[in-house]
C-alpha cells in the first residue's frame, strides 16, 4: 500500500464504529467480561483508541507492532529503562534532543550504566564499542543541524557487535523514512510534533517486531505507566491522516525558504539534509524532507540573533515544531551564544514566510 492510502486507512476498526468511518473514541476504564477466565487490566489493555493508532503507526513504519505513549520521552525513557541494565555500555549519537541527551546523563549515571557520545561518523562510531556495549542510540536526521547518519551501516555495526540498534525518527516520520526496512530494532516518535501536526497535544510511539513490543509492554509499559488518554490517541490518528499532504506542504514551503536564505548574503549556512547531504545517501533512506531545519546567521555579533527574530513577524517565537503555524528559536541559546536560528515552516504560504524573512533580515 502507498503512505498516503496506510495514513487514511489502516487501523480503522469499523466494528465498534457501526459503520461510521471513523474510530469513536471509547473512555471506559471498567469493562465486565463474561467469564472470570477473561479478565485483564482494563486501564492498560482495553483502550481501542491507542490500539488503532499504535496499528496504524506500525503499517505506515512497515514494521509489525507498535505502543502509543503519554509522550516522546515516555517513549524514550520506557525503552532505555526496559532494555537496560547495571554494567551495560551504549553508544549515544552526540547531539540529541535535549530531553534524551539529559536522561542519559542524569538517570545513566545513577543506574550504573556507561555510554559513550560518538560523532555522527561511522569510524567514531565503530571504536566506539566495547564488550558490554548492549544498544545504540542514534537520530536520523538530527536536531537542529540536520545531519543524515548512514541507517544501513548503524543497523549493521549494531548487528555485529550484538547491540540493540535505537533510532529517534521523529524528524523524518514513518512517511519519510523507514529505519526497521534498513536493519534498525527498535524507531521511536514522538508524536507532539508532525504526527500530530497541529501543536494540540503531546505523545510518543515505540515501534519494533511484534515480539519486543509485547516485551516492553510487560516490561516496561504496564511499570511505567506511560499509557496514552484515549482523547489524545484518537487526536494523534486524526493527525495521522493527513500526515503524506502536510508533509508535502511543509516540505515544498521549506525548500522554498531554504533557497531563499541560501542566497542571501546575511546567511553564513543553511542546515537543510538537500544542501548539506550526499544525494546518494538522501537518495538510499529518505523519501523526502520536512519543513525543519536550521540556518547561522553571517555574524559574530549574536546580539542580532534575538534582534533578527524579533523583527519576525510572521514566525511564532517557540519551542517544538512540526505543527501547521511556523515556529522560529535560537536553539542554542540557553546554553551558549550562538549564531543559530532553526525554522519550523508551517502551512501559511512560503512566499509570505520569505517577505518576513527577508524585512527581519534587514532590520537587524
Ligand atoms: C520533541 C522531541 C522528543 C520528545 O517528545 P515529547 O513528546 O515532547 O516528549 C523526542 N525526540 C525528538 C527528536 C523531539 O523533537
Amino acid at each position: 500500500m502507498k503512505k498516503a492510502t496506510q495514513a487514511v486507512h489502516a487501523g480503522k476498526r469499523h466494528s465498534v464504529n457501526q459503520g461510521g468511518v471513523v474510530t469513536p473514541i471509547f473512555t471506559s476504564t471498567a469493562i465486565s467480561y463474561m467469564d472470570d477466565s477473561e479478565v485483564r487490566y482494563p486501564r492498560y489493555f482495553n483502550t481501542i483508541n491507542s490500539q488503532v493508532t499504535a496499528d496504524k503507526l506500525a503499517c505506515l513504519e512497515e514494521s509489525e507492532a507498535a505502543i502509543v505513549t503519554s509522550s516522546g520521552m515516555g517513549a524514550i525513557s520506557s525503552v532505555m529503562l526496559a532494555l537496560l541494565k547495571p554494567g551495560d555500555h551504549v553508544v549515544v549519537l552526540e547531539g540529541l534532543y535535549g530531553g534524551s541527551h539529559a536522561l542519559v546523563l542524569e538517570e545513566f549515571q545513577r543506574l550504573g550504566i556507561e555510554w559513550s557520545f560518538v560523532a555522527a561518523d561511522p569510524d567514531s562510531m565503530r571504536s566506539a564499542f566495547q564488550p558490554n556495549s548492549r544498544m545504540v542510540y542514534v537520530e536520523s536526521p538530527t536536531n537542529p543541524l540536520l545531519r543524515v547518519l548512514n541507517l544501513k551501516e548503524v543497523a549493521s555495526l549494531a548487528k555485529s557487535n550484538r547491540a540493540i540498534s535505537v533510532i529517534d525518527g521523529t524528524f523524518a516520520t514513518p512517511i519519510l523514512q523507514n529505519p526497521i526496512a534498513l536493519g534498525f530494532d527498535i524507531v521511536l516518535h514522538s508524536g507532539t510534533k508532525y504526527l500530530g501536526g497541529h501543536s494540540d497535544l503531546v505523545a510518543g510511539a515505540v515501534v519494533s517486531s511484534a515480539e519486543r513490543i509485547e516485551r516492553l509492554f510487560y516490561d516496561a509499559y504496564l511499570l511505567n505507566g506511560a499509557t496514552l488518554a484515549p482523547w489524545t490517541a484518537w487526536l494523534l490518528l486524526r493527525g495521522m491522516r493527513t500526515l503524506p499532504a502536510r508533509l508535502r506542504q511543509h516540505e515544498a514551503d521549506g525548500l522554498e525558504v531554504a533557497e531563499f536564505l541560501e542566497l542571501h548574503p546575511g546567511v553564513a549556512r543553511v542546515h537543510h539534509p538537500v544542501l548539506t547531504t550526499e544525494p546518494e545517501l538522501v537518495e538510499r533512506q529518505l523519501r523526502g524532507f520536512s519543513g525543519t531545519f536550521s540556518f547561522e546567521l553571517a555574524t559574530d555579533e549574536f546580539d542580532r540573533v534575538s534582534r533578527f527574530i524579533d523583527a519576525l513577524r510572521r514566525f511564532r517565537i517557540g519551542v517544538s515544531w512540526g505543527g501547521v503555524e511556523s515556529l522560529v528559536i535560537s536553539p542554542a541559546r540557553p546554553r551558549a551564544p550562538s549564531p543559530l536560528v532553526r525554522l519550523s515552516i508551517g502551512l501559511e504560504g512560503a512566499g509570505l514566510l520569505i517577505a518576513d524573512l527577508e524585512q527581519a533580515l534587514d532590520a537587524a
